[in-house]
């Protein structure tokens, strides 16, 4: 049995003052694991008061010294990366091929930050005044389970690379990932205060992160509910917040893309994470007289999808974390079928000798109509919703009416159509005939995915405060 027992406050593992024990769950076997004790609103003032103290020295440092301390992050970082992968795969049941590819991930954000330390101007001319970036203090870092590991390296690098400290709460359901990520970031030897870690609930540590008047801004990833909650409460004390929320991207094929060679990349990324990301794919836009070609192709490639073992370097698609989100999209595969979308692959039920986990089958809707719920809502499962569209501008209205705008994908045999229909879009990231990362590009959302951006200048930028001097 697994003890989580500890949260990391002013440089070193403590017990938290807090005493509530939750149990850890396999979404694998659904046995218990371990247990969890979770931290309280005292933790998170202790963690606060230490991360305020730290603000003070390490707000002066300089660019030098942070890039220093980032190199030796990502040294930690690059020393531990097989357990970090591993403990990703075990904990939520993220699939190896996933998981590997958020730990490269972790790796060249913090090397992108380090390069975009490097050149960023921390002091500017506006008109006829000089003006000064400085540090916005203490960041309170609030994040989800989905690739937990991932978001706290790209909000801690920025954070460290403008001179703020933090206070970090995972979500109750990856304290084991944050656990080993907190032993590395101990190794890495930053001063006392400047990383603390509280595992705890969303209504008691992250709601003290919320209210608390010494952070001066969150940096959330979640979903939409959660972060108008926080957006609410942080506006008391004015903190600053980014607020990276949920998505129902599309994913437009256009009528000159080579349907064998796009559908099996798109239901790649449809399935992302096993369908738990903010930036799957979910909607896939085809024309409307190449929908029987669309229906038989993306058929013949979700039957050879891998639904299994996450551990399987050859699986697609894992278990849901929970049972709840087990339950959640299963109830999505059920409204689906009584809104009238045609089932053409997966279904209801566990697939067949995986009754022991938390797994779903990979589902695809077709002749789904933009309005039904399964294509306005976040399902946050391997379920694939294909709508057809008339013409380009079918396609574009089609994309942009949803109330989220975080991430789009085109497939084009024309690049510069391509780029033609990315301008008339409304999401944070446009991705053209493929998935890619850019670790320095803009990453937020339009609408209701969320408000700011992270990585890269445009990143570092969120967590500086523009000071003008004149005269
Ligand atoms: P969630 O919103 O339920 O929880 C996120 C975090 O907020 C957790 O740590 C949780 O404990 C905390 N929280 C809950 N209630 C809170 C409160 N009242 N005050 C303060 N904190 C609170 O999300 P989840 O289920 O863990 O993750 C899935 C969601 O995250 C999806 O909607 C997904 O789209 C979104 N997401 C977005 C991005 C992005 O970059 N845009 C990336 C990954 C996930």
């Amino acid at each position: 049995m697994k003890a989580i027992n500890k949260i990391y406050v002013n440089g070193a593992f403590l017990t938290p003052h807090g005493t509530e024990v939750l149990d850890l769950i396999s979404p694998v076997t659904n046995q218990k694991v371990g247990e969890v004790i979770l931290g309280d609103e005292v933790d998170t003032q202790n963690a606060v008061a230490a991360a305020k103290e730290a603000f003070k020295t390490f707000s002066k440092t300089t660019r030098e010294e942070r890039i220093a301390y980032l190199e030796k992050l990502r040294a930690v970082v690059n020393r531990r990366a097989k357990d970090l992968t591993d403990i990703m795969v075990e904990e939520y049941g993220g699939t190896f091929q996933f998981c590997s590819m958020v730990t490269q991930n972790m790796l060249n954000d913090i090397s992108a930050m380090i390069d975009t330390l490097k050149i960023f101007d921390f002091e500017r001319t506006a008109g006829n005044s000089k003006v000064y970036l400085q540090p916005v203090g203490v960041v309170g870092i609030i994040i989800p389970w989905n690739m937990s590991n991932g978001f706290i390296v790209t909000k801690l690098s920025t954070a460290i690379a403008a001179g703020c400290t933090a206070v970090i709460k995972p979500s109750e359901m990856s304290v084991q990932q944050t656990q080993l990520m907190a032993e590395c970031f101990h190794e890495a030897g930053l001063p006392k205060g400047v990383i603390n870690f509280v595992n705890g609930l969303g209504d008691v540590v992250g709601a003290e992160i919320t209210r608390n008047p010494d952070i001066s801004k969150i940096a959330f990833t979640g979903s939409t509910t959660v972060g108008k909650i926080i957006a609410k409460g942080a506006v008391d004390s004015m903190k600053r917040v980014t607020l990276e929320l949920g998505g129902k991207s599309p994913n437009i094929i256009l009528d000159d893309a080579n349907l064998e060679e796009t559908i099996p990349t798109a239901i790649f990324a449809a399935y992302l994470n096993s369908g738990q990301a903010c930036a799957a794919g979910t909607r896939l836009l085809v024309p409307e007289s190449k929908l029987d070609e669309v229906n038989a192709i993306v058929k013949a490639v979700v039957q050879n999808i891998k639904v299994g073992d996450p551990k399987d370097a050859d699986t697609v698609v894992g278990p849901m974390v929970s049972k709840k989100q087990y339950e959640r999209v299963e109830n999505y595969i059920r409204i689906g079928q009584e809104e009238g979308a045609t089932l053409l692959a997966g279904g209801e039920g566990k697939p067949q000798g995986l009754e022991d986990g938390n797994y779903v089958r990979a589902t695809v809707f077709t002749n789904v109509k933009n309005n039904m719920r399964i294509a306005q809502e976040e399902i946050f499962g391997p379920v694939l919703c294909i709508i057809p569209y008339k013409d380009e501008a079918d396609a574009i209205a089609i994309a942009n009416d949803t109330t989220y705008g975080l991430h789009a994908y085109i497939f084009s045999a024309d690049k510069e159509r391509a780029y033609r229909m990315a301008s008339r879009l409304d999401a944070g990231r446009i991705c053209i005939n493929g998935l890619s990362h850019d670790s320095k590009a803009p990453f937020g959302g339009f609408k209701q995915s969320g408000i700011g951006r992270e990585y890269g200048v445009f990143g570092l930028e969120e967590y500086l405060e523009p000071k003008a001097i004149l005269g």
